[in-house]
């Protein structure tokens, strides 16, 4: 159930267009969208959840990566309730265990979430993210290292890695 009044609100960001959809409590989604008419960005908004992911944002895309670790923006609670308990475990396991500049696999995810032979459930949990950035799927990659696959496309995915400063031998992390 949703009992959230959400609004959305588009802006440009280096990867494309994000839309960032939020309701007073936190962000519900961002989204890359390769089509769509963005908004200027401009920090004199009545939700300070908007506000927050927008800051958010744009430390990520300035590098200060210290800054997003220190300042998740609020996230809704009801996005963790709705799409199911292991996905949201997942989720808040990944934000914890994969910093920017660092990659885990599916199974060592798993693993992490305490279910060893879930890399499956984790790979849908990936594919199903509604947080873009945030809730980091970009850094999860297979188990031997190659980039793997990416709902944002896969180079987004080797984008924001090397950004983050990750090192690629072709298509796999360099560790
Ligand atoms: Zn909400």
């Amino acid at each position: 159930m949703n009992f959230c009044c959400t609004s959305e609100y588009n802006v440009k960001f280096p990867i494309g267009n994000l839309k960032i959809s939020y309701c007073e409590r936190g962000i519900h989604s961002i989204e890359n969208k390769t089509d769509m008419t963005f908004q200027q960005t401009s920090l004199e908004f009545s939700s300070s959840a908007l506000k927050e992911t927008i800051l958010w944002l744009k430390y990520y895309f300035d590098s200060n990566f210290e800054a997003t670790q220190r300042s998740v923006p609020s996230i809704c609670p009801s996005v963790f309730i709705s799409k199911g308990e292991f996905k949201g475990h997942v989720w808040r396991t990944l934000m914890r265990k994969a910093p920017p500049g660092h990659t885990v696999s599916y199974g060592e995810l798993a693993m992490a979430c305490g279910s060893a032979g879930a890399s499956r459930a984790v790979g849908t949990a990936m594919a199903t993210n509604p947080l873009l950035l945030v809730v980091p799927c970009h850094r999860v990659v297979r188990a031997n290292r190659s980039i793997g696959a990416f709902s944002g496309g896969n180079g987004i995915k080797k984008w924001l890695l090397t950004h983050e400063g990750v090192q690629f031998h072709g298509d796999m992390v360099k560790d």
